[in-house]
């Protein structure tokens, strides 16, 4: 069985086309730039096929160029379109009315829609992905699969903020989280690996980065809120902050709220700190040149994710396991180093000789009483998984 997992932005694509049989992903790519002239990049196995110039007006268009390149003689992927069995579709924000994965009925897709004040700038182009697809295949299953749903088990004390009750109650004002699939997939995964439900904190570090408590297989807490804005320091977004400081910038900068909300989200975090870059890679490369904002930069990001960590400790009556994904948590090595240093009196015997050197996949961290792993993440393959659980 072969389901088709997309995630479409304002104006990309993105695809997956994930072998259930073996949970490989055969086919992956992103059509970019919709409306304008596209960059359409096809990737199967080692061959690349890109199309560039080509211009896409719409995802509906976007999503018959995948078809096409997925059928296509030079791709030869599928031989037709019925060997799609289903498809998985990535919405960001599930509210207070999604607490599962669904199949996207009509009643579905209302409340979604219902939700789009809540994640103004992505649930708008989710819900025209879902569209474009089912135009496209109106005979197979479509499924939604949330960003905030594995939070949805959060309870009250932890996703309240302290406003007035009636105002969390009159426009849904708390903490969602996001990330949900990756933290889903990591605790399935350490499930897995320990034998069992433990206590975990799972630290997904990307451009985007937050950090969750699992207890019994359930999300008790993350770092994000209402929205991705809140919690760890990022590669642009400037993570936890105090409020009062949008109204300074605002009477400093001229800005208007909604600008120094932008500005707190792209201009901010690794990047506004260092001046660099919001890339690891590039910060790793200053640090070593002897760029010291970049290093300071570093510091406080991986200062954030120890607090957390220990907070998070705090929350669960201790842990048992702490896990680094995302593309920074899996290839960063000094950012591990750095978080690990000091926490000893969780348990943690971290051992850095073999954090420097790692060779790829799952892969342990420590000796004691805690352990810590890293675990490569798979978004795409929740999404697969859940939408077979659901249409089959
Ligand atoms: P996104 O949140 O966009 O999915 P990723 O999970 O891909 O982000 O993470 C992007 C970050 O991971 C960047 O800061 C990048 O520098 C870092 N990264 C990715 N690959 C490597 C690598 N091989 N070595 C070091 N850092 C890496």
């Amino acid at each position: 069985m072969k389901i088709l997992v997309i995630n479409a932005g304002s104006s990309s694509l993105k695809y997956q086309l994930i072998e259930m049989e073996n949970e490989a992903a055969i086919a992956k790519g992103i059509v970019e730039r919709i409306g304008q002239k596209c960059s359409t990049l096809m990737h199967k196995g080692s061959k690349n096929v890109t199309f560039d110039d080509l211009v896409i007006p719409t995802h509906t268009e976007a999503v018959k160029t995948v078809l096409d390149a997925l059928l296509s003689s030079e791709y030869g992927v599928i031989k037709s379109v019925s060997e799609i069995s289903a498809v998985g579709h990535r919405v960001v924000h599930g509210g207070e009315d999604f607490s599962e994965s669904v199949l996207l009925t009509e009643e579905a897709m209302v409340k979604i829609a219902g939700n789009t004040d809540l994640a103004p700038l992505h649930q708008p182009a989710n819900i025209i992905g879902i569209r474009a697809c089912q135009a496209v295949m109106p005979n197979v299953p479509h499924a939604g699969i949330f960003d905030t749903t594995f939070h949805a088990t959060i309870p009250d004390y932890a996703y309240m903020y302290a406003v007035a009750y009636d105002d969390y109650k009159s426009y849904r004002l708390r903490r969602y989280g996001f990330h949900g699939t990756s933290h889903m997939f990591i605790a399935g995964e350490c499930k897995k690996l320990l034998g069992g439900d433990k206590n975990l904190v799972i630290c997904h570090l990307g451009n985007g980065a937050s950090i969750s408590a699992v207890k019994g297989g359930k999300c008790i807490d993350t770092s994000m809120g209402l929205t991705p804005l809140e919690g760890l320091m990022m590669g642009t977004r400037s993570g936890d902050i105090d409020t009062a400081a949008v109204d300074y910038l605002c009477d400093k900068t001229g800005l208007s709220v909604k600008g120094v909300i932008d500005y707190l989200n792209k201009k901010c975090g690794l990047l506004g700190v260092s001046g660099v870059s919001s890339d690891f890679r590039d910060l790793r490369k200053a640090i070593g040149e002897g760029n010291t904002r970049a290093d300071l930069a570093l510091w406080m990001f991986c200062y954030r994710i120890k607090k957390y960590i220990g907070s998070f400790a705090a929350a669960l009556g201790g842990v048992d396991c702490i896990v680094f994904t995302g593309g920074i948590g899996e290839n960063a090595a000094l950012v591990r180093q750095r978080v690990m240093t000091g926490l000893e009196y969780l348990g943690v015997t971290f051992k850095n000789e073999v954090n420097d050197n790692p060779s790829g996949g799952i892969y342990k961290l420590s000796s004691g009483k805690t352990d810590v792993y890293i675990i490569p993440t798979n978004e795409e393959l929740v999404i697969a998984r859940e939408t077979a659980r659901l249409a089959f």
